[in-house]
């Protein structure tokens, strides 16, 4: 079957070793398509030298005559007499020294192979596999890596004419061009840089326009986790833009673009932006705390993905160090590691789950005696809140009802109409609203259970415990 393909394919069209042998390119193992194209040339070669020496049936006839007068090209190999046989025999082995360039064929006819033109299929880049590995070599220059993928971009009609042929021989397991190219120069780009083709997770992925030259350079985001802690107020997670402008900058601003001068995205990412030679980073917080609340004690996960990064083997202890410093001590981060796109989907999931500790500073309309704060303890242990999205944040998120649980309040007094509550609670319950009510979208609430109006002056985040 193999041979039979082969034969009417290298008759008709003119196919390198690499082209021919990619048709039966899922056949054997631990062998190149170049390899296998010439193993099956060799064979044809073969063949076609037995059939040659066959007599003719009227035993007349000369070999060349009978090549002559039928060379149509097209050698279907079903001979129907000896004088035919050695026709065909004749025929294939100048088809294989000629469209195949298959020199031992061209030595039974005694000249030299070749006079077809480059092969059908590939053009003949399949011979240039080092130069293309070269130039994805040089277009990786510059960037910091440890292994490398690399793809091809096959010119559309040179995949065309391989789908064609594939259907016009029933070819059924053969490889693509792609395939075999991003392969072999994958290859050949590995003993350059000496470093690892990597299927899954590349640093960087060389892509190669086929027929070339053409490189293209994609570094794969970096992602870079650890935990915050922002020690004093007025400070937003995410840099927000102008509601003004828009982020251009105006007056209302001072030609900032921002609210807010600072904010916590930008004093963690700037030093790993600096640190990677990236060209961008996106924050990943696991929630956040309002602009005027703290986030002490463990700090809070997140995860910076920086994108087209050129150094990926940073120096984290250092990093942490210039974050820090950038961060005046206003912010700081801990225990910064690598990490990789899973942690930021478990970071989001594992944030709607996780348990958070707060400190609350509190405000009463009126004061209160020791035991209605025991009565707060007791009435909000293991307490489920109905909240609807809080006022404040109404006009950018959508109003639902929210079911989250309190899982222990303590209460102290700590001035005349002020108590000092610490809350342990499911992540995602706004704890301000718990505490004033929210004009009742938030039941059952602190106000409420003390009898008289109540307001959080201050809030602390200190713990953040994150879900298993
Ligand atoms: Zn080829
Ligand atoms: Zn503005």
């Amino acid at each position: 079957m193999i041979l039979e393909s082969a034969r009417k394919m290298i008759s008709k069209y003119t196919l390198c070793d690499c082209c021919l042998g990619r048709q039966y390119g899922g056949l054997a193992r631990g062998v190149t398509n170049r390899e296998r194209g010439r193993a099956v040339k060799l064979v044809l070669a073969m063949e076609g030298h037995m059939e040659s020496k066959k007599v003719g049936a009227d035993g007349t006839g000369t070999a060349n005559d009978t090549v002559n007068a039928n060379d149509d090209g097209n050698v279907d190999g079903s001979g129907n007499g000896n004088g035919n046989e050695k026709a065909d025999g004749e025929r294939l082995l100048r088809a294989l020294a000629t469209k195949g360039g298959f020199q031992p064929a061209a030595n039974v006819l005694g000249g030299a192979c070749g006079g077809s033109g480059a092969c059908y299929l590939c053009g003949g880049e399949l011979d240039r596999v080092r130069e293309y590995a070269e130039g994805a070599a040089k277009a990786l220059e510059g960037y910091g890596f440890g292994n490398f993928l690399v793809g091809v971009r096959v010119a559309g009609e040179v995949a065309e004419r391989e789908d064609a042929l594939k259907t016009e021989f029933a070819i059924e397991f053969g490889e693509s061009l792609k395939m075999e190219a991003s392969r072999e120069i994958g290859k050949e780009v590995s003993k350059i840089l000496q470093k690892d083709v990597e299927f899954e997770r590349p640093d960087v992925v060389v892509t190669v326009e086929l027929p070339g030259p053409g490189f293209e350079v994609r570094s794969m985001p970096l992602f870079i986790s650890g935990r915050y802690r922002k020690l004093v107020r007025g400070i937003p997670q995410s840099k927000w833009d102008c509601v003004h402008c828009g982020g251009k900058g105006c007056e209302v601003c001072h030609g900032t673009g921002k609210i807010y001068p600072i904010s916590v995205e930008e004093i963690i990412t700037c030093p790993v932006i600096a640190a990677t030679g990236g060209a961008g980073a996106k924050f990943h917080g696991a929630g956040r705390e309002d602009v005027d609340a703290i986030m002490r004690g463990n700090g809070r996960p997140f995860v910076v993905e920086v994108k087209e990064a050129k150094v990926r083997a940073v120096d984290l202890q250092a990093l942490e160090e210039a974050v820090n410093a950038s961060g005046g001590g206003k912010v700081e981060v801990v225990g910064l590691k690598y990490s990789d796109k899973k942690r930021v989907r478990s970071l989001k999931e594992k944030a709607k789950v996780a348990e958070k500790v707060y400190r609350a500073l509190v405000e009463l309309g009126c004061a209160v005696p020791e035991e209605a704060l025991r009565k707060l303890e007791k009435s909000f242990k293991g307490g489920v809140i109905n909240q609807l999205t809080p006022n404040r944040v109404l006009h950018r998120r959508a109003d639902k009802l929210r079911l989250k649980k309190v899982h222990e309040m303590t209460a102290r007094a700590v001035g005349d109409r002020m108590i000092e509550l610490v809350v342990r609670c499911q992540g995602g319950l706004y704890v301000k609203e718990l505490i004033s009510g929210d004009e009742g979208r938030t039941k059952p609430c602190v106000a409420d259970v003390i009898g008289c109006s109540a307001r959080c002056v201050e809030l602390d985040v200190i713990a953040v415990n994150e879900g298993a």
